[in-house]
């Protein structure tokens, strides 16, 4: 079984805008940065100044680790429509339902698959 072509064709579209939307929001975020800031003065002599930037900074660095993260599921997700295994579940090999797909289109395993996951994350993390 697969996937016809024209789902295919609509989910790679969106992937596709969601990828170009995630790099743009990465490099806002990098514009954002104090501490990227090449005009940042390092004799700062208001350490409240000092505090906010780093409290910004570290906001920042967990908003890109996020979409780091999500970008890298887009590109996995467009790799897997061009090798033809999009939609397989990468542990039981069985075709993911297409509304969950739909709700999130970067899936890499199916519902009770991904779920027998979270149960292990969550006992390993005990
Ligand atoms: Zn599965």
């Amino acid at each position: 079984m697969k996937y016809p072509k024209q789902i295919l064709e609509g989910i790679k579209n969106y992937l596709l805008t969601e990828r170009s939307n995630l790099n743009q929001k990465l490099l806002s975020i990098k514009s954002q940065d104090p501490f990227s800031d090449p005009e940042r003065t390092n004799d700062n002599a208001a350490s409240d100044t000092e505090a906010q930037e780093e409290s910004s900074h570290d906001r920042l660095e967990a908003l890109e680790k996020e979409l780091q993260l999500n970008l890298r599921e887009v590109n996995q997700a467009l790799e897997r429509i061009d090798k033809d295994s999009y939609g397989k579940c990468l542990s039981c090999k069985s075709f993911i339902d297409t509304e969950r797909l739909a709700v999130k289109p970067t899936a890499l395993y199916c519902v009770s698959c991904e779920a027998k996951k979270n149960t292990n994350e969550y006992k390993n993390s005990l």
